[in-house]
């Protein structure tokens, strides 16, 4: 049986962790919060003291964790978790990262003998639990078509967007889309109803009309527009709004590198950068609708 070691059980990784169970895997668990862990447990993983303790034994290693960063600082350096995983193994890093970082650890362990993969997903965490994530791969077809197998596990849909990186720049492009019809539907939403119209039947005029997109479709920002999303449990769980600015920041980043004129995007991380000043952060990137309406 494939023993699959998972780095990082927050609103993505847990979920997907627990339909790689239900697929017959075998998943050795690390998060810094034990909760998730135990969490894992529960459905029938194993707990590891630590990311090291997890790949011990594993012939594939997956993370999904909050940001370049983290990424670089457990793989990278002298007792980075590279330097851990048996030869022959296969990393499927699957946060949203600069697609530089994930270069970076692309390097690092093709230098050590395993095959790695940059493959950041779509779909939310509806889309994590229902195992119909989008996944945009970049690396090497041959450990694509070794990891297919997992990732169909996880999700519908599979991409190679094209070599090591080229899975996050799939990535950032889309995010940059998404925070800018986001931001559109909320304010489209704020000013039908200071104009006084009922805010459900408004969106669905609009989910008809040209003005659809997978903001009013699957995931209103109105507060009690559609049931199970965040906009109508407080703005909890889903995506939260400092992860988006960060993607928004990835996304500018990528305009630099290439002097790519990305005026939307532009706007949407300043607009973002004013919510996290009002300490929504931690909030569901919908909750942008707040600057909106208050
Ligand atoms: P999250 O903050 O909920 O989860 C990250 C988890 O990583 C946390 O549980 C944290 O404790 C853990 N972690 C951090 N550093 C660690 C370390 N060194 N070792 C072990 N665990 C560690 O974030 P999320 O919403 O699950 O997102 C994860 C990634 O997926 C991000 O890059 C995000 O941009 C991307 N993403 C999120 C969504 C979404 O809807 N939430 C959708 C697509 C992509």
């Amino acid at each position: 049986m494939t023993q699959i070691a998972f780095i990082g059980l927050g609103h993505m990784g847990l979920p997907m962790a627990r339909n790689l169970l239900k697929a017959g895997f075998a998943v050795t668990a690390f998060d810094l919060v034990p909760e998730a862990v135990a969490s894992l447990v529960g459905d029938g993983g194993k707990a590891a003291a630590s990311a090291a303790d997890a790949v011990r034994g594993a012939t594939v290693v997956i993370s999904m964790l909050p940001a370049s960063r983290h990424v670089e600082s457990l793989y990278l350096g002298d007792a980075g978790l590279l330097t851990r995983i048996a030869a022959g193994g296969l990393v499927l890093e699957c946060s949203t990262i600069a697609p530089d970082s994930a270069r970076k650890v692309h390097a690092a362990a093709a230098a050590r003998g395993l095959a790695m993969l940059d493959a950041p997903v779509s779909g939310g965490t509806a889309g994590a639990a229902a195992g119909t994530l989008t996944f945009m791969v970049g690396g090497d077809a041959e450990a694509l078509e070794k990891a297919r197998p997992i990732l169909a596990a996880m999700g519908k849909n599979i991409f190679h967007a094209g070599p090591d990186g080229a899975g996050q720049v799939a990535k950032v492009c889309n995010n940059q889309l998404l925070a800018v019809h986001m931001i559109g539907t909320a304010e489209a939403m704020a000013l039908g109803v200071a104009s006084g119209l009922d805010p459900a039947v408004l969106a669905e005029i609009m989910r008809q009309s040209s003005g659809g997109n997978w903001s009013l479709e699957k995931y209103n920002p109105w507060p009690g527009v559609m049931e199970n999303v965040p906009a109508s449990k407080g703005y909890s769980g889903g995506f939260m709004a400092e992860l988006m600015a960060k993607d928004l920041g990835l996304a500018q980043e990528a305009a630099q590198a290439t002097a790519s004129s990305t005026p939307m995007g532009a706007l949407a991380l300043q607009l973002y950068r004013l919510l996290l000043k009002r300490g929504d952060g931690k909030l569901d990137f919908s909750a942008v609708q707040k600057l909106f309406v208050e």
